[in-house]
């Protein structure tokens, strides 16, 4: 089928702007749970690439002094504070958007948490709670853009899942089963729309470094208070020897958010240092 609307990419694929290294120049995007790690190496990124950039998070604290830094540098930064697993606070920050922007180009679903637990072990809070925020908010934001993607001749929707979403890891039930459905839910959204131009695809990231580690000691048996170096040296089982870094899978992301990718929907890209290739 032919896109229905071909202005859509003439209009993002750079012609026209004023700074043509802008990869995100007069793009408008939004991204959830931006206060920390990987969301908020993303709207550092995004910034950076000449988008503006509404990030959402539970932090307040945190989320305005991030967007206060960003914008004291020039980049068109802005907070919401929402919680994910509240529609009322979806549709709030979406309705904000479209009030202030006109539109929405890229939605980042990205705001996630990680419960540790068998299926015994798991709680029902713990189950829900994982659920709610892991899928039902992807669903539940996604649901919410696409007419605005549609009304304005396209977008683009990327999911944040995990290569436990493609390879189960131990004691991890919830959060497993959570990425599996987010990269189905990617396939199934990006069916539906392809013909409207909003394309959809999911990033799965390995482990990546971030703030959380440090006061959780979450990675592997690591106690509570390693450093970010001490984390890498304890790599061993990765086939690049590291953890990633947040701005490496920030820097996946733009790539699915740009035009560099326009051939790109339902997929899901690997970013995990060779975990997954065993
Ligand atoms: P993080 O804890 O630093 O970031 C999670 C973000 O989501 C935070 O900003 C947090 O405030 C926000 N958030 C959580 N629950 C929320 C809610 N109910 N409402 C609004 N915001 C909420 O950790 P991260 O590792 O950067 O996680 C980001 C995403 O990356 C998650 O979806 C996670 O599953 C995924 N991921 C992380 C790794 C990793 O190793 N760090 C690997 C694969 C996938």
């Amino acid at each position: 089928m032919q896109n229905p609307n071909p202005t859509y990419h003439h209009q993002v694929t750079g012609e026209g702007y004023p700074n043509p290294n802008g990869r995100l120049l007069d793009r408008v995007a939004l991204i959830t749970g931006g206060t920390s790690g990987i969301g908020k190496a993303t709207v550092e990124l995004f910034a950076a690439e000449g988008s503006t950039v509404v990030f959402t998070g539970r932090r307040k604290g945190l989320g305005e002094a991030l967007a206060h830094q960003l914008t004291s540098s020039g980049r068109l930064v802005f907070f919401i504070s929402a919680d994910h697993r509240l529609p009322d606070d979806c549709q709030r920050v979406v309705e904000a958007v479209i009030s202030r922007f006109g539109r929405v180009d890229i939605l980042f679903n990205n705001a996630g948490i990680v419960v540790s637990g068998t299926a015994e072990s798991t709680s029902e809070a713990d189950w829900f709670d994982t659920l709610d925020i892991n899928v039902t908010a992807v669903w539940r934001m996604s649901k919410l853009v696409i007419p605005h993607m549609r009304a304005q001749g396209g977008g683009v929707i990327i999911n944040n899942a995990s290569d436990w979403g493609l390879v189960a890891g131990s004691e991890a039930v919830a959060y497993c089963t959570s990425k599996g459905a987010v990269i189905q839910m990617t396939r199934a959204i990006a069916l539906d729309h392809a013909h409207e131009s909003i394309r959809v695809n999911a990033i799965c990231p390995g482990d990546t470094w971030v703030e959380r580690w440090e006061s959780e000691g979450y990675f592997r048996n690591l106690s509570a208070g390693a450093d970010e170096k001490t984390i890498h040296a304890d790599a061993e089982s990765i086939p690049v020897r590291r953890v990633a870094r947040p701005g490496e899978i920030a820097r996946g992301v733009l790539f699915l958010a740009s035009e560099d990718s326009s051939y790109m929907t339902g997929a899901t890209l690997v970013i995990d240092g060779g975990n997954t290739a065993r």
